[in-house]
């Protein structure tokens, strides 16, 4: 497995994608927020995002002294803006437990909010160099097929998933934190779903999978999910309206921005138990802490 590990690693220093949050003296804190962001948008969408988040919130105290509102407006269209909700509450506790610098274990990681198996352990091998299994969609479907010779890494299982990608880390931490973003990058650009280009691969000599003459995927098929006419879009457009208003809007605001009534309630009735939306005693909805204030009892 060593030259395996090395094949890749070394790949990566050649091939590596040059990347804002792979740059030297990037801080914890940049790092989570890039692997926040990474989570459910493309690079491409993520890059001016996340200098432009960087730029007016550096650490995460800048972030936790404005309110939510503000990350909800900063998320602009990257998607799934409940991230942009958890980020504010990670700034917050980040500042509040942690006197504002980034934890490092993967326990104190994983108890930030909306910090799940995957970021805690890639902020602690990304930003702190330490020997962690960091498995996102891109490694699974690398190692099956690479090592187990599978088309495909079939449904999620987080204790199999970081197993299997953990026998392969070297024993030396700075090595397996190279190996791990190594071979995020493999599974993103090389081993890629639908067209692996093979040729170029740092492992094509080993690879399980091609020695076994490709098998078909024979394990359970995702359904691809569809986007235009859904609840998720419709919350995505009426979040658009209040991102573009300095004031609570009301519901005459709302309803140009979708036909259907009865989608939109229930649109909005997501947004509010999401906490993306405060209702406001004057029928109107304003972001999260952008309201006027409570009146004093
Ligand atoms: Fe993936 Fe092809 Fe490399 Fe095997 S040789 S790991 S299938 S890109």
């Amino acid at each position: 497995m060593e030259s395996f590990t090395q094949a890749v690693s070394d790949w990566y220093g050649e091939h590596a994608r040059d990347l804002p949050w792979r740059q030297p003296g990037t801080s914890p804190w940049a790092v989570l927020v890039s692997e926040i962001m990474l989570q459910q948008t493309p690079v491409p969408r993520v890059v001016p995002a996340y200098a432009a988040w960087l730029t007016r919130w550096p650490v995460p105290a800048a972030l936790a002294a404005d309110p939510p509102a503000e990350a909800v407006r900063m998320w602009g269209k990257l998607g799934y803006p409940r991230r942009a909700l958890r980020l504010h509450e990670c700034a917050v506790a980040i500042t509040d437990r942690h006197a504002g610098a980034v934890p490092s274990t993967v326990d104190e990681l994983l108890a930030l909010p909306g910090v799940g198996a995957y970021t805690a352990r890639a902020v602690a091998a990304f930003a702190f160099g330490q020997r962690q299994p960091v498995v996102d969609t891109n490694v699974r479907r690398f190692v099956a097929r690479a090592v187990q010779g599978q088309a495909d890494a079939g449904p999620p299982s987080t204790t199999r998933d970081l197993a299997a990608v953990e026998t392969l880390l070297p024993a030396e931490p700075a090595r397996a934190a190279r190996f791990a973003v190594a071979a995020m990058e493999v599974g993103a650009v090389v081993c890629t779903a639908r067209t692996p280009r093979c040729q170029a691969c740092p492992v094509r000599p080993s690879c399980a999978w091609l020695r076994a003459g490709r098998p078909a995927y024979d394990g359970p098929v995702k359904v691809p999910q569809r986007f235009a006419g859904t609840d998720r879009q419709v919350r995505g457009l009426l979040l658009d309206v209040l991102r573009g208003s300095a004031d609570p809007v009301g519901a005459a605001d709302l309803d140009i921005a979708w036909p259907d009534a009865a989608q939109r309630a229930r649109a909005l009735d997501a947004l509010v138990a999401d906490g993306l939306i405060d209702p406001l005693p004057d029928g109107r909805v304003a972001l999260p802490g952008d309201g006027p204030p409570s009146p004093r009892r």
